[in-house]
This record gives structure tokens, sequence and C-alpha cells, in this order.
């Protein structure tokens, strides 16, 4: 075996503090379960609650193939520095799991905002592992995170690389190099071209126009690239399997 890797994705609200709809999750996500089926990948999903109970009928389809994980409940930043975040991570986790019927391990924070106390904090509420790591970042590759309880799945590169210019050769030349399990991390909202679906639905965009990481190439031509980037994977015979499965 050439690596070990997991695909996983953050399934919240289209743009958290932009956009409250959820086209990701009704017309994004289809699309990339049916990527994923095609290609046989079992992947790891971070939900939050408060999407888990908006749809709580799709939580029990992805947990038939697929790993449920917390995204915290309302996508507020859970750095475990108050009481508050121990009781909102016990909170999606219970939530997930009586929807799910699956043990919640994985943790990831909502817009990747951590600090060392986040760990203790998991351990508290009963996680084993947290993949918020982003290594692409000075101030998050300093941090000693991992505790006896709780494991650390660093993620490697922006997960919005892969729609920019480029970014598949980038994926393609570094990724391989990178330390296992190779974790990706992509978003629903992807899946849709961003701008013209919620400008339909009475979204004001005025916000996420001045984000090109939000919209650009999404839609099909984030799907194409995902699908090249699976099949690049795939032809080097690495194990791609969900986050809980690396544990051991
Ligand atoms: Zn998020």
């Amino acid at each position: 075996m050439t690596f070990k890797a997991a695909i996983t994705f953050d399934v919240e609200r289209d743009c958290p503090g932009v956009a409250d709809s959820h086209l990701g999750i009704t017309k994004g996500l289809p699309r990339l379960l049916k990527i994923l089926s095609e290609s046989k990948i079992s992947a790891t999903f971070f939900i939050t609650g408060s999407v888990a109970q908006k749809f709580p009928q799709l939580i029990q389809t992805l947990a038939a193939q697929h790993e449920i994980a917390s995204h915290g409940f309302t996508h507020t930043t859970l750095d475990g520095q108050s009481s508050r975040h121990i009781i909102e991570l016990r909170k999606s986790k219970q939530i997930l799991e009586e929807l799910s019927g699956q043990t919640v391990a994985g943790f990831r924070a909502p817009r990747l905002q951590i600090t060392s106390r986040l760990f203790p904090a998991l351990a508290l509420a009963g996680y084993r592992y947290d993949s918020s790591q982003a290594m692409w970042l000075p101030h998050h590759r300093q941090l000693q995170l991992e505790c006896t309880v709780v494991k650390e799945f660093p993620l490697l590169m922006p997960n919005v690389f892969l729609r920019f210019p480029g970014g598949l050769q980038v994926f393609q030349a570094t990724l391989l190099r990178g330390k296992s399990p190779l974790t990706l991390y992509f978003h629903p909202s992807e899946a849709i071209p961003m701008i013209h679906p919620l400008r339909a639905a009475g979204v004001q965009t005025a916000g996420l126009l001045k984000r090109p990481d939000r919209w650009v190439n999404t839609g099909y031509p984030f799907l194409n690239r995902l699908r090249k980037l699976l099949r690049f994977l795939h032809k080097r015979r690495g194990l791609l399997a969900p986050l809980r499965d690396y544990l051991q």
C-alpha cells in the first residue's frame, strides 16, 4: 500500500455568516454522494447538530455508507475555553448518535478555530479524535494538541486549492508526500455554482463576492476536479477510508 487517506466533508449552512441557506446540502450533497458511490469510497462527514436536526433523514442515509462526526452544534467557535463549549460538544455528539445509530468519535472545529485547550474538552465530551489542525497555518503548526485520549488528524492543504488554476496539479504533486493519513476536506456547497442559485433563492450575495474562495469554480468544475483527484488516488493503490478507521 502506498498511502492512507481520508476524504472528509464539513456539512453546514452554505456560507456561515454570509448565506444561511442549505442549497449545498439539498442540491450539492447528492452529486457528491454519487461520486463517492461510483468510487466506492466511504468518507467522513462532519455535521453540525443544527443541520442534523433539520435533515434527520439525511443523517440516516449518510450513516449507511459513511462515518458521521461532529462539526459543533451551531457552527460557533468551540475551542474548549468555557464550560458552555463542553455542553455544546456533548449536545452535537448526542444528536448525531441518536440520528445515525453510530458512536461519534470525531470532531472538526467550526472555522478550524482551535486552541490547545480544545483537547481536554473533547476528551471530557467523549470524543476520540479531532481533525482541525491546518498545517498551512503557522500558528496551528505550533500547537501541542494530542492527549492520551484524543488523536489529531491534521489537514494538509486548503480545500479551495482544488478549485483554483493549477490546484489539481498542486494536489497531485504534493499530496502523497504528506503525513498519513492524508486528510482532505471539502464542503457540499462547493458542489453547486454558488452565486446564481443563492441569488435566485433571494439570498444577499454581496458579502459572498468579497470571498472568491467561496464561489470560484464551484459546481461542475469542482466536481470534475474531485473526480480526477479520486481517480489519481485510486491509481496509486492507497487505502481510502473514513478517519475512524485510522484510530488504532
Ligand atoms: Zn464549517
